[in-house]
């Protein structure tokens, strides 16, 4: 932590980065400096920040911040920008239908910001089309949370992890990705001998540190977690009466089990492991009561995510463990509002508030409750359908907040030229991205620290962030900005909020329904007036009493479905959707690095920050630096199916030969050519819509400098 005067008045707010979000306390300093520390009261954190969040400080500058609105690159008034917004959006509803607009929201949006944009474009413009950058990081959880218990929940809390006896690390890089979250196991591990189990095709740092790294081959996660489930039976370790009570669908899955891992030697052989390693995850996992299976990108970015969710999710439904101290999936999320926008429905397949459109009693609530004239009846196009439908004219009027496609969507470069040829792009951002290059408007918004709202972490606690400076400029909170566009189209009552507390209680009213007798969702106990919005501390949903520590879901074995059981999923391991070949023979697996966030419009600004790796490196074996001619530290030239990037080859054991690993960091804006995405393949996983971003098949090669 930056060190802070402990008795100064702090603002006491949330990260902006990642999804265990941490709480922060903000020291303005007579000169306007920003010092942070770790909020000591806060339940997710405890006073701890990691590298990012302790430098939250030093990005809070005025640096390339945009502060005025632009018509067509020329500083505009907001009247004249807003104005415009609202006509071109009108017009090409009405000359168009509904359907031929879109807005491409992100995870780094408050939840009020998130409520107003999807009530807006499903209420009152008519159509599904709002999607979220989230798609790209846990639409896979989430699909696979509605198979199998009915919502779109995390059962567990962080509480779990230390009090589980085993964590099953999945395809998360949790010392680097979570790292508040990695440290709190890290401490149960050494007083409680938590035993860590990593798999994980890379040896990341926090496979360095774990009791079992499993390196399976990419994508064999579902034939795994087959093998466990099929142990768990050959061994009598199935949990009979739970099964028997609270569950549906286990023998259909037990048999794709079955035959899909008739015998660890068979698993082994599937995944590229040991048998020995493979024995003995079984051995743990079947004899470890206090199980906590944690699954993040390496699961959800797949073309087969939404099932490995599921093999996961079935392991313990099978043994009944969930819903209880120490154990259970877990779905690590990993942005700060990854979660809140899932709430309020920020995904083009769900309506609102966890309800969805397959039920026309939903439909109708939410249209209801909105009073909206022209609730949109269908779901909406997922972020890489909605892009190609930009590229091919479909949409007519595009509105990005907060976020960069421009560089972080796959095959980027189709990305660019759909924003390109696009009649109409609104960006509203805090600075100048390579998205807003694109932009026929754009809206300067208000940034970390400069706005009020709520984000919800990843074990489902709802936490505020406070403004404690003013917004640079003209900037405006996105809710405002939405609100002000939305009066303009004529939907002036329905956006009458004269804040974001405002905003809040309806969040909270239309959130608490019953869905089969159950409250499934449940925020309405923390309606609240400006007071207590102002002073709400953490808090979990769907609880909101201060004395109640635990929140975990599901403890009395009822789930909301229809039947009021969680249900097993059958499902057997397939090939991925691309595969490696002659000509792409090297499988690419891109991620986060520690100290850097997303494309670094933030963390780019703190030279700190880029000293471990100042530069894109791409990580390769040494036998493949000696089949393409490649030393360490050479220029690298990554082709695939979709593009090339350019990075210096890094040789290391961290990656096996025929496997590689580039940043998801870079794009052209910090003096390179590495943009992750212009290279990574648009393959999706056909229930959830998430791309595949840990694998597309390249081709590497010595670039030549002249
Ligand atoms: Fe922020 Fe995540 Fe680091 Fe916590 S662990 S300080 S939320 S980046």
């Amino acid at each position: 932590n930056i060190p802070g005067d402990p008795t100064a008045a702090a603002v006491r707010t949330t990260c902006p980065y990642c999804g265990v979000g941490c709480g922060v306390m903000a020291d303005v300093a007579a000169d306007g400096s920003v010092s942070v520390r770790g909020d000591p009261d806060h339940p997710a954190n405890f006073g701890k920040l990691c590298s990012k969040g302790s430098a939250l400080g030093e990005t809070t500058g005025l640096d390339g911040r945009m502060l005025y609105p632009e018509i067509a690159g020329r500083q505009a008034c907001w009247d004249d920008a807003l104005d415009l917004v609202a006509k071109r959006f009108t017009d090409t509803i009405a000359a168009h239908g509904p359907d031929s607009v879109a807005f491409y929201v992100s995870g780094q949006l408050l939840t009020e910001d998130y409520y107003v944009a999807n009530k807006l474009m499903k209420g009152f413009i008519g159509s599904g089309n709002i999607d979220t950058n989230s798609r790209l990081c846990m639409a896979s959880s989430v699909a696979g949370h509605r198979r199998a218990f009915g919502e779109d929940v995390v059962p567990g809390t962080y509480e779990d992890f230390e009090e589980a006896d085993l964590v099953v690390l999945t395809g998360s890089n949790t010392a680097w990705c979570h790292p508040i979250l990695y440290q709190r196991l890290l401490a149960a591990r050494r007083t409680r001998g938590t035993k860590i189990i990593v798999i994980d095709p890379r040896r990341t740092a926090t496979a360095q540190e774990c009791d079992l790294h499993l390196a399976i081959d990419p994508g064999t996660d579902v034939l795994l977690f087959n093998g466990v489930l099929a142990h768990l039976a050959r061994s009598n370790v199935i949990d009979q009466n739970y099964v028997g009570a609270a569950t549906s669908g286990f023998a259909e899955a037990l048999s794709a089990a079955l035959a899909d891992a008739p015998s660890s030697a068979s698993v082994a052989t599937g995944c590229g492991l040991a048998e020995a390693d493979v024995q003995l995850f079984f051995q743990l996992f079947a004899g470890t009561e206090r199980t906590v299976t944690v699954y993040s990108q390496g699961v959800n970015q797949s073309s087969r995510g939404t099932d490995k969710v599921n093999a996961i999710v079935n392991c313990h439904l099978a043994t009944g463990r969930i819903g209880r101290p120490g154990m259970g999936p877990f779905s690590v999320t990993g942005q700060p509002n990854a979660m809140g926008g899932r709430e309020v429905g920020g995904l083009a397949n769900q309506l609102a508030a966890h309800m969805g459109f397959e039920s026309p009693e939903d439909i109708d609530r939410v249209a209801r409750f909105w009073r909206a004239p022209n609730i949109a009846s269908r779901p909406g196009l997922k972020a890489v359908d909605l892009f190609r439908a930009v590229g091919e004219g479909r949409i007519k009027a595009l509105w990005v907040m907060g976020t960069n496609p421009a560089v972080s969507m796959p095959d980027a470069g189709r990305v660019r030229a759909a924003l390109k040829s696009c009649e109409f792009v609104v960006v509203s951002d805090i600075t100048r991205t390579d998205t807003t290059r694109y932009a026929d408007v754009y809206l300067p918004a208000a940034g970390w620290g400069e706005k009020d709202g709520t984000v919800t972490n990843s074990e489902r606690r709802i936490s505020r962030q406070r403004a404690f400076l003013p917004p640079p400029g003209e900037a405006r909170p996105d809710w405002r900005i939405v609100c002000d566009v939305a009066r303009r189209m004529g939907f002036g009552d329905a956006f009458a909020y004269d804040g974001p507390a405002a905003i809040f209680r309806e969040h909270a009213a239309l959130s608490t329904y019953e869905n089969g007798g159950r409250r499934v969702f449940d925020i309405g106990a923390m309606a609240m007036d400006e007071a207590a919005y102002d002073a709400m501390p953490p808090r979990h949903w769907p609880v909101a009493e201060e004395s109640v520590s635990h929140h975990r879901l599901f403890a009395d074995g009822r789930f909301p479905t229809p039947d009021g059981r969680a249900r097993f999923v059958a499902v057997r391991q397939d090939r991925l959707a691309r595969t490696v070949d002659a000509t792409f023979p090297i499988a690419l697996n891109t991620g986060r690095l520690r100290d850097q966030w997303h494309t670094m419009t933030r963390t780019g600004r703190v030279p700190r920050l880029a000293a471990n790796t100042p530069e894109a490196m791409i990580d390769i074996s040494a036998a493949d630096a000696g089949a393409y001619g490649l030393a360490d530290g050479d220029l690298a030239r990554v082709t695939s199916a979709q593009g090339t990037a350019r990075a210096k080859a890094r040789i290391t054991d961290t990656v096996r030969p025929g496997q590689a690993f580039l940043p998801m960091h870079w794009s052209g804006s910090f003096a390179t050519n590495a943009a992750a995405g212009s290279i990574s393949t648009p393959d999706v996983d056909p229930i959830s819509g998430q791309p595949e971003l840990k694998h597309t098949p390249v081709h590497i090669a010595r670039e030549e400098i002249n």
